[in-house]
């Protein structure tokens, strides 16, 4: 196990570039000469160009009702014209909650004695990933607590088992990690059980609260070691890196700025910006009392939603379950590319409570628990692509996300089938008739949309051999 705060276990582009980057003078600015800005900075993100930080201040120091419409517009327009009307779903799994560390937002942490800890066994898992994938899951993400026992080793040992489990004809096709940071030799463990993105949430990026909310004498305490987290798992070459930070614990603006910074930081030293960023909520949890900190409403998140697309273009953005169905609906126009759906984040949620969330038994309240049947047909109804797609990864092409930019064509003929045909076995192996139906009109009107080409002849093709041959897992 790595000692923290070693310099030798920092990657070689560690410092503190938050507090560098001088963020409350930007937050501060000049009011007037932001209103003057904002027509050009929006132009700057809608040709697909990163923002910089004084670029992201300027958005985020809108406050006129038809300023905020303006930025929602352009988020709207980036995201249709860019990624087009494709969500990729995923489910959570919480492998186990001991935890050392003492964050006072979580429900999981050391002095919470009303909890019940549980770390799955290879049998739970076993139910736990069962269960996952006769609902059609394919992508997981496996969420783990801090603690001594929860090894990169171990944490490898999970993945791979998740990776050997059938169970008709599916099978989870990539697995994602939520933990504590490793040193290099740990990130090359995951990397070698096949990690798909290794995803470490910043909480927050004002260093007096980040010392307010973490304890001191624990390891989570230490500001640096997490800042840099990211960095040394793509130096241990696990290149597809999620950033994030909770909402809720400082201003919300600030983590915005703190999340720009923090992929330019990538971009600059590693040529490769984060795969995805997300942008939690606080949540209510069992024994935590949220008063007293920096409450985020509903409009503040789409604006920091909407914001975070034109700033960081290439990074896909991930809206979570911890929000309600109303306003994930709202929210994911705005440049949403990723969500979790059918959630449950109690340990063995998925096969041993019913429909009520127990909060004794998970690390904060669920805003929306529909399943992912319900979900998906949601989606259809909204006009979006639900896809199950895991290519890229499995093609080797990770680190690359900028690829969707700069390969003309690139999501006509890669993003698009892969989505029509995961989203056609999902429709075939687990849907509900309402939903199948819904799936079938989405994917004629999909189809309707691409030009006559090889292509699109060897993708209806695909499409008749999962419908009539059981065939599966074809992708680009
Ligand atoms: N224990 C690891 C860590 O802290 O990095 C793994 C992640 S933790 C199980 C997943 C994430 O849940 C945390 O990074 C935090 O942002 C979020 N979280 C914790 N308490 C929360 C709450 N009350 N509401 C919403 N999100 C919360
Ligand atoms: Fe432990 Fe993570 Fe919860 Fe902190 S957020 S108490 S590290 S599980």
């Amino acid at each position: 196990m790595a000692i923290i705060e070693n310099e030798n276990n920092l990657s070689t582009s560690a410092h503190d570039f938050i507090a560098e980057a001088g963020l409350p003078e930007l937050l501060a600015g000049d009011g007037a000469s932001h209103t003057a800005r904002l027509d050009d900075v929006i132009a700057k993100s809608m040709s697909k160009e990163p923002l910089s930080l004084s670029e992201t201040a300027v958005l985020l120091a809108a406050q006129r009702p038809q300023q905020i419409e303006r930025i929602f517009d352009a988020a709207r327009r980036l995201k249709r014209d860019v990624y087009g009307n494709r969500i990729v779903l995923f489910a959570p799994l919480y492998i186990g909650n001991d935890c050392t560390n003492d964050c006072v937002y979580c429900a999981f942490r050391r002095s919470n004695k009303g909890i019940t800890r549980r770390t799955l066994g290879e049998e739970d898992i076993r139910s736990q990933v069962e269960a996952l994938l006769n609902r059609g899951h394919k992508r997981l993400i496996l969420v783990f607590g801090e603690h001594p026992s929860y090894t990169p080793d171990y944490i490898a040992q999970c993945m791979r088992q998740v990776y050997s489990i059938r169970a008709g004809r599916g099978e989870i096709r990539r697995v994602n990690i939520n933990a504590a940071p490793m040193d290099h030799e740990g990130y090359a463990a995951v990397k070698a059980a096949d990690i798909g993105t290794y995803q470490i949430f910043q909480e927050t990026y004002h260093r007096q609260t980040y010392a307010k909310v973490h304890p001191p004498a624990t390891r989570k305490g230490h500001y640096m070691w997490r800042l840099d987290g990211v960095a040394r798992a793509i130096e241990a070459d696990c290149v597809d890196v999620g950033i994030g930070a909770l909402f809720g614990l400082y201003d919300w603006r600030y983590e915005v700025l703190g999340l720009v910074a923090h992929s330019r930081h990538l971009q600059k030293h590693y040529n490769v910006g984060p795969h995805t960023i997300s942008f939690p909520r606080l949540r209510p949890a069992h024994g935590v009392t949220l008063d007293g900190l920096h409450t985020v409403d509903d409009e503040s998140i789409k604006r920091a939603a909407a914001i975070l697309r034109l700033a960081v273009p290439y990074a896909g953005s991930i809206l979570t379950a911890r929000e309600p169905p109303r306003l994930r609906r709202e929210m994911m126009a705005l440049g949403v590319s990723q969500i979790d759906a059918g959630s449950r984040i109690e340990l063995g949620g998925y096969t041993e409570v019913g429909d009520a969330q127990v909060m004794e038994r998970e690390q904060f309240e669920l805003g929306d628990i529909r399943s992912l049947d319900e979900v998906t047909r949601q989606l259809l109804a909204d006009g979006y692509t639900p896809s199950f797609c895991t290519a890229c990864y499995r093609l080797g092409r990770t680190g690359e996300r900028f690829m969707e930019f700069a390969i003309p064509g690139f999501i006509q003929q890669m993003c698009t089938p892969n989505a029509l045909t995961t989203l056609c076995e999902y429709l075939v192996d687990y849907a509900s008739e309402e939903t199948r139906a819904a799936g079938e009109i989405l994917i004629k009107a999909e189809l309707e949309k691409l030009p006559h080409d090889r292509r699109k002849t060897e993708l209806l093709d695909r499409l008749r051999r999962i419908r009539e041959n059981d065939e599966r897992d074809l992708y680009y």
